[in-house]
């Protein structure tokens, strides 16, 4: 980048809050690039927990939580998203990422195999090589094609299990959850949904894509989400009955086992983002009206956004030849900061600027956006 005289897109420290403006290269943008879906991120309660449960229980609990590290906070949040998913209880982690990795990890075994979406997130990729369990793909969001290898692949395999996300990252489209889950049932397979991107985003409440289809919560076995997005804070979570949680609480490595407690600021803060969700469902409404309207912009200019479904999520998509780098960084010089996804993010050729909308993003700042975007591509000639 710097060879061609262009600012590098990538690893640039901003300076204050990543929202609907970032400070950057000395100057303030307009920003697509933060998942703080709900502004939870600089909200002022949300800050003010962090503080508090700093004053309270001090930067780190200074231990693993088996062995001398729990604190209440853990308990008070895991009530809260047991009570949410509608299942017994739930746990919280320091990682979003380590919590797939960890659990899949934990879970199966060489004998046993992870049936993933094509498009299932690294994370849960990483835990099948941690289990060392076999793992087949099958098409993305296709009903037919997961029965298509449960059929070829399920009496060979000890346990199965089904790997699922309950809105796609790189591609803003939600799968055919209750189809899925049909099939997995009838083939005696464990379902797990990663919700990184679904809870805070989808269902009225926005309380993930088991509120969106309406489904009791143990329509699947775990449901996973990251307290990084829509919370505004740092960690994992696991919800699902009793005796799995208990079993991953007490003896899951690298979920509770072998590594530190969560910060207590980070726990304090997901809570008040928590209540902050609940006093104010509103939030979600004006997030999903700016993930359709910026949809809308995007496409209504001639854009390609793939299978996007007009969700927050909204890629554009640039083929390949570093275009989306190109592009990206040119925005910076008009002001607007959007990431741009590569190999091994997404599949070579399939390059990406993704855009975010958030809850709190002004309809003119969406319409600026767009129109920047626009008027780069035409300059460099696409
Ligand atoms: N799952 C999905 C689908 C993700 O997109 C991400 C991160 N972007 C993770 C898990 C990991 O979560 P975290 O960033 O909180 O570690």
């Amino acid at each position: 980048m710097a060879s061609i005289g262009l600012l590098n897109p990538y690893l640039e420290p901003h300076q204050g809050l990543n929202a609907t403006t970032v400070r950057k290269y000395d100057r303030e943008l307009l920003n697509f690039s933060s998942y703080s879906y709900l502004g939870m991120t600089g909200e002022p309660r949300v800050r003010e927990a962090a503080k508090q449960a700093i004053d309270t229980y001090g930067t780190s609990v200074s231990a693993s939580r088996v062995v001398s590290g729990e604190i209440p906070l853990y308990a008070s949040i895991e009530r809260r998203l047991a009570e949410i998913y509608d299942v017994d209880d739930a746990v919280v982690t320091t990682s979003g990422y380590i919590t797939n990795a960890a659990t899949i990890g934990f879970l199966l075994g060489p004998k046993d195999i992870a049936v993933c979406d094509s498009l299932a997130h690294n994370s849960l990729i990483a835990g099948t090589r941690w289990a060392g369990c076999r793992r087949v793909n099958f098409r993305h969001n296709d009903p037919a094609s997961l029965e298509a290898v449960l059929r070829m692949s399920r009496r060979t395999a000890g346990r199965a299990l089904v790997v699922l996300e309950g809105h796609y990252s790189m591609e803003g489209d939600i799968p055919p959850l209750p189809e899925l889950i049909e099939v997995a049932r009838k083939y005696d397979c464990v379902i797990m949904v990663d919700e990184a991107h679904s809870f805070g985003v989808l269902g009225a409440l926005g309380h993930g894509v088991r509120e969106l289809y309406g489904l009791p919560g143990d329509a699947v076995d775990i449901w996973m989400g990251t307290l990084s997005k829509a919370l505004g804070s740092c960690g994992g979570f696991l919800a699902g009955n009793r005796d799995l949680m208990m079993a991953l609480k007490y003896a899951g490595p690298g979920v509770s086992m072998f590594t530190g407690g969560p910060a207590p600021a980070a726990i304090g803060a997901a809570l008040a983002a928590l209540d902050v969700l609940a006093a104010e469902p509103q939030r979600v409404q004006r997030l999903r009206e700016n993930g359709e309207t910026l949809w809308k912009l995007v496409t209504d200019s001639g854009f390609e956004t793939g299978i996007a479904q007009g969700t927050p999520i909204v890629p554009v998509l640039l083929g390949g030849g570093g275009r989306a780098p190109l592009i990206s960084a040119k925005l910076i010089e008009e002001g607007i900061n959007v990431s741009a996804i590569v190999a091994p993010a997404v599949p070579d050729g399939e390059e990406r600027l993704r855009f975010f909308a958030t809850s709190e993003h002004t309809t003119d700042q969406l319409e600026a956006g767009v129109a920047a975007l626009a008027r780069v591509v035409h300059a460099i000639g696409g």
